[in-house]
Parts: C-alpha cells; sequence; structure tokens
C-alpha cells in the first residue's frame, strides 16, 4: 500500500480534487453538494461523525440506515455528520498519488479529522473495504493501534451480528438498531472527551450503552481441536451478553433525502413501512434478528411521502419491509398511494411479496406499475424443501398466483430461487427449471408470447442466529453443477437466469460464522489486494485462500463443518433475543419437514417477548406484532419477565 500523508486541510484536498477528477470515471460520486446535503460549521459543532458506506457512492447513497443517521444526528445542534465511500479503484489510485486522503463529501475534510467514524456493514463482502478505507484515510487500520487522537471507530449493520471477524478494527459495535443508540454514542463520547480521560475509558463508558459491544474488553478461548469455546471479560464491568438495541415504535421516516446527481442503484423514496418479520423462514438472518414486528400507520406514511415528494421530486417510491405484503394495512395503504399522487405518476415498489398473500386486490391497486414487472420469491420449487426451510406455499397456489398476475396484465414475473439448502439433491434443482416453464406456460395462456419468466438463483449461506447456523454450506463443485444444470434447463424464449459466483459465496461463508482468528485472515487478504470483493470482476478468491493458508487456518472449517446441537459458536454472546433453545428447536423440526405458522398466528415463545416485554408493555395494541403481555397478577413487575410470565390477552 502506498502511504497516504497526514490530513490535508479541506481548501488542499479541493484544489488537488480539481485536477484529478476529469481524469477518473463518474466523478459525480466524488464531489457532494447534491440536494438536500447538510453542511454545518465545523468549527463550532462539538462533535463530528463521519458516516461511511465501505463501498461505492452508487451503491452507498441508497442505504437506507445511514441515511436515517445523517438525518438524525444532522437534527441535534451539538453534531454533524457527513458522508463518505469507498472510491473506485481509478479513483483511489489518483488519490494515493496525489496524496489526498479519503473525505467526506459535504466539507473535504479527511476522516481522520472527525471525532466518530461510523462504518454501516450489512454483508461481510465488505470488511476489506472497510480496512482500505480506515488505510485511505490515515487512521491505523487496528483498533489496539488508535490513540485519543484517532476519532472512534464504530459500525453497525446485520452483519455485526456476529461482530467477531471485524473484533480487531471497530472499537465498538453497534448490535441492533441505531436510532435511539447513536444519540447515546455521541453523547457518551461528549463526556469523555470533556474528562480528557483515556481511549479505556472512553471504551468503558460506551460498554455500559445497551447494545453496544466494545470487543477489546473481552477475550476469546478455543478448544484444542479448533473450535471456539466461549468469551470472557476482561473486564469486570463489562455485560455479558451483549444484548441488542429495538427501538419500541419505529421513529418518524426520514424525508430529506439527498438527491445525487448520478444514478444510483435505487432512485427512489425508501420509506420503511414495519421492521421486522413474523414468517420465520430457516434461512432468513433478518428475520430472525429483526423481530418483533413493529408496523408504522398509514397516515404516517402517507404525510411522509407528501413531505419527501416536496424535498426531492423522486418519482419512484419503494414500500420497503422483509416481507410488504404482509403488512397490516398493503391494500389500504396502496391504494392511499395512488389515489394521493395519481396526477404526479409515482410508482410504486413493493420489493417483497409473499405468494399467498398476494391478492387480486393487491393487484389492482398495484395495476399502475406493471412495467416493472412483478416479484415472487418461492425460494425452492418442491413442497418438501419449502417445508424444510419453513416457507410452506404449494405448488398449486404459486402457478394460480402467477396466472393471476398474467392475467391482470404483467408480462414478466421474477421468481426467486436459493439452491444449496439443507437436504437438497438435484432433483430439487430440476423442479426449479420445471416450476419456471410451468409458470411460464400459465403466462403463455394468459399473455402469449409476451409472457417472459426472469429467474434468479441465489445459493443458500447458513448464517449465525438462524435455525440453520448448525448446517454445512454446499461445496463449490456441487453449487456449480446445481447451476449448470439450471443453465442447460432454463434457456430459450421468455426465459432467463441469473445466478452468483460460488467463490463470492465462500468468502461470505467463512465470514459470517467466522471467529475472531478471521480478523487475522482479513487483514492478510487486504494486504494482498484483496478488495471489493462483492464485484464479481475484483474478488480475488485465490488471494483469500492463501490469506487462510499463511494463517493456518482450513476456511473449511468455517464453511463446510456440520457444527454440532450443542457446539458453543462464537456469536453466542450476542443476543438477539431469540434464544439459541428456540433455534435449535426449529432447526430439529426442519429435520422432521415440520413448519411453523405465520407467528401472528400463535406465538412460538421464541424469546423476543421475555427480553422485551416493558417495551411491549409501553406499546399496547397492534403496533406490535408480538402478543400483549402483562405480570402475573400479585407479582411485583421486573425488567425481564419469563416466558411462563407471558399471558395473551385477546
Ligand atoms: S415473541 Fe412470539 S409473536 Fe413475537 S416474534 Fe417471537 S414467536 Fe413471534
Amino acid at each position: 500500500m502506498h502511504e497516504v500523508k497526514p490530513a490535508r486541510i479541506p481548501e488542499e484536498i479541493q484544489a488537488s480534487l480539481e485536477r484529478i477528477l476529469p481524469k477518473v470515471q463518474k466523478p459525480g460520486r466524488y464531489i457532494g453538494g447534491e440536494l438536500n446535503q447538510v453542511v454545518k460549521d465545523w468549527n463550532s459543532t462539538r462533535t463530528r461523525v463521519a458516516l461511511v458506506f465501505p463501498d461505492i457512492y452508487d451503491l452507498g447513497m441508497s442505504n437506507l440506515g445511514l441515511a436515517i443517521l445523517y438525518d438524525l444526528i444532522n437534527q441535534r445542534q451539538d453534531a454533524l455528520a457527513e458522508r463518505a465511500y469507498s472510491p473506485w479503484v481509478d479513483m483511489e489510485s489518483a488519490m494515493r498519488s496525489a496524496g489526498i486522503p479519503l473525505y467526506s463529501l459535504e466539507t473535504k475534510h479527511s476522516l481522520s479529522e472527525f471525532d466518530i467514524v461510523g462504518f454501516s456493514l450489512p454483508y461481510e463482502t465488505l470488511y476489506t473495504n472497510s480496512l482500505n478505507v480506515l488505510d485511505l484515510a490515515g487512521i491505523p487500520i487496528f483498533s489496539s493501534e488508535r490513540t485519543t487522537h484517532h476519532p472512534l471507530v464504530i459500525a453497525g449493520g446485520h452483519a455485526t451480528f456476529n461482530p467477531e471477524p471485524m473484533h480487531a478494527f471497530i472499537d465498538a459495535f453497534v448490535i441492533g438498531e441505531g436510532e435511539e443508540v447513536i444519540h447515546e454514542i455521541i453523547d457518551t463520547y461528549q463526556i469523555w472527551k470533556e474528562s480528557n480521560s483515556s481511549r479505556l475509558a472512553l471504551m468503558d463508558s460506551l460498554s455500559n450503552i445497551v447494545g453496544v459491544y466494545i470487543p477489546a474488553l473481552y477475550e476469546a478461548r478455543y478448544l484444542p481441536d479448533g473450535k471456539f469455546d466461549q468469551i470472557n471479560r476482561i473486564s469486570e464491568e463489562a455485560p455479558l451478553p451483549i444484548m441488542k438495541r429495538i427501538v419500541s415504535q419505529l421513529p418518524s421516516p426520514t424525508t430529506r433525502l439527498i438527491v445525487p446527481y448520478i444514478d444510483t442503484v435505487h432512485n427512489r423514496i425508501p420509506i420503511e413501512i414495519m421492521r421486522g418479520c413474523t414468517r420465520g423462514c430457516r434461512f432468513c438472518h433478518a428475520g430472525m434478528v429483526t423481530r418483533p414486528v413493529r408496523e408504522r400507520k398509514v397516515n404516517e406514511i402517507i404525510t411522509a411521502l407528501e413531505e419527501a415528494l416536496a424535498l426531492t421530486g423522486y418519482e419512484e417510491i419503494g414500500l420497503l419491509s422483509l416481507s410488504s405484503s404482509d403488512y397490516s394495512y398493503i391494500i389500504e395503504l396502496v391504494k392511499a398511494v395512488s389515489e394521493r399522487f395519481s396526477d404526479r405518476h409515482i410508482s410504486i415498489s413493493l420489493p417483497s411479496l409473499r405468494i399467498e398473500t398476494v391478492s387480486v386486490e393487491l393487484m389492482n391497486a398495484l395495476k399502475d406499475n406493471r412495467r416493472s414487472g412483478f416479484t415472487l420469491a418461492p425460494e425452492a420449487a418442491t413442497e418438501k424443501m419449502r417445508e424444510i426451510i419453513n416457507k410452506p406455499v404449494s405448488t398449486d397456489q404459486v402457478l394460480k398466483t402467477a396466472r393471476a398476475i398474467y392475467s391482470n396484465g404483467w408480462t414478466t414475473i421474477k421468481l426467486y430461487f436459493m439452491i444449496g439448502h439443507p437436504s437438497e439433491t438435484l432433483d430439487d434443482i430440476q423442479a426449479i427449471a420445471d416450476l419456471c416453464k410451468a409458470v411460464l406456460a400459465e403466462g403463455r395462456d394468459m399473455v402469449g408470447f409476451r409472457a417472459k419468466v426472469h429467474a434468479g438463483v441465489s445459493t443458500f449461506i447458513p448464517k449465525p442466529h438462524t435455525p440453520f447456523q448448525w448446517v454445512p454450506c454446499d461445496s463449490v463443485e456441487s453449487i456449480r453443477a446445481k447451476q449448470d444444470l439450471l443453465k442447460r434447463q432454463l434457456r430459450g424464449k421468455g426465459l432467463k437466469l441469473n445466478w452468483n459466483n460460488p467463490e463470492e459465496t465462500m468468502l461470505e461463508a467463512w465470514l459470517s460464522r467466522g471467529d475472531r482468528r478471521l480478523s487475522e485472515v482479513i487483514y492478510r487478504a487486504w494486504e494482498n489486494g484483496a478488495k471489493f470483493d462483492a464485484w464479481q470482476d475484483h474478488l480475488k478468491y485465490r488471494v483469500w485462500r492463501e490469506a487462510f493458508d499463511s494463517t493456518g487456518l482450513d476456511f473449511s472449517f468455517y464453511t463446510h463443518r456440520h457444527r454440532h446441537i450443542d457446539e458453543s459458536f462464537p456469536w453466542d454472546h450476542i443476543s438477539t433475543s431469540v434464544r439459541k433453545k428456540f433455534l435449535a428447536e426449529d432447526y430439529l423440526w426442519s429435520q422432521g419437514s415440520q413448519t411453523r405458522v405465520d407467528c401472528r398466528d400463535r406465538c412460538f415463545a421464541c424469546g423476543v417477548l421475555p427480553t422485551f416485554a416493558d417495551l411491549r408493555r409501553e406499546n399496547p395494541g397492534d403496533i406490535w406484532q408480538c402478543p400483549e403481555v402483562k405480570p402475573r397478577r400479585n407479582k411485583a413487575p421486573s425488567k425481564t419477565i419469563h416466558v411462563e410470565d407471558i399471558r395473551v390477552i385477546s
């Protein structure tokens, strides 16, 4: 790596940028100044936070979590938030040659000048880019090498529910939802800064915040056979386990969204209509870690959309959630949006719909959005496999829904599948091809040769905190054989197939269930050129394999090993509130093809309610989709109640 010169003042950075920007692709990524960006006075603001998405601007600008934090921090009088993204390879090389450190788009300050640098880590293939960001900013990569003169480096996002592989680089992880905790981190930082105390004192204070994990306050132990044993506290005060943070009610949606000059992956207003999912798909990390379900009211969403449309001028809105058709008022919402904004030709995207909840009424409400195609995610093509993964829907239902979609005027159906599920055989893969053809046949009946089926086939990766955290990941050879079968079968008019790189799957699989020893692997891979691992053309699989070899670790230990039901996991000390016992039971149920119904119909006592009983009690009614709870009569309310204390109020 070229050494980046120490931070330079914004005026120098700006002057250097003017020389290099005409020579790089898409300079609009690097200039800031977009509509709705917030620029505060640097010198008079007490705490400065850089929010970083460690991939290019085009992707990072669509990250809703960072947009929310940007808005919340900038609403404070005493703090400012600015943005930074990974420069693309041409820009990075130009910046290193010109000695320009990674800077914020708003004021062109080097990231090393900020008090807090906060990474969004929604997925594991951003890890090497995060190291690259630190290096390019001139911030020591290892947390242990930072002093009181360096920024506090924090990270949040779904990947941090197993923070251990990144433990060496991040000072503090935010586990769970950030809307409240970010304020507590800033408040704690301000008190610490005025106290002139040590960096360790800052870490101790931060560890008192619920939902904050400071890896330096713990050490990991391993068994003689290399398996993880346990996490021990170094500091007696450090909490164990570390409980995730949730907000009891979703705060008002962010409406002052920054409008980029260039095309980004989603050029739309994103409004989260609900958080969490009650379905319990066994492969789904997000569905397990974001419980409980909390919904927004229709009028709150409509008001937010009016504000956001006025502030941005976008023509598309995304009504986001893990399963949008499960939102209790979905028909009412889509109708209200269509009616309210009918004169503006606004298109609505509902990215995730359950097959069994797609009604004719919903299709009618969405009829103005037919050009974008209709997306369904059966995930598996045989009923047996759908029972194993707990997405029970019959093939008849899939075909009936497809027929209704085509007959309501859509010509393209996108079908999402996963391959590599536990117990899967080539017959299950053949069934994917057969189902796609059967759906196309329904389309031909309805709309003739205009009918299309686009099959998107990803590969299952066993994720921590899910019922499938015990299962081995499919091998590269097996994934390739399954993909080849689909490539042979899904050819011809009206059929299109997308698949992903099995090597990228392996990387994500190593890292998602990794332990602290993987920090060294990540560091060596980055040192030897790994970055932009989520980009197929840039993934350096050989470099990663060599990084494993050089540390003496066997990558198949992390991916292809069947874990015993009693095995301790490196992420066991991070609590999502869903009990490991519940996950283990669900895993055993999957082996007998036993399914669970939507937990809005029957609560399975997964652990969420006992953990967050007080929050649920403070928020009665249907904002939460878990049953209401109250303590037993004659029993003093306790902060945490046990499963047997729950009484469902009908
Ligand atoms: S507590 Fe019950 S209703 Fe709530 S998420 Fe868990 S299983 Fe579902």
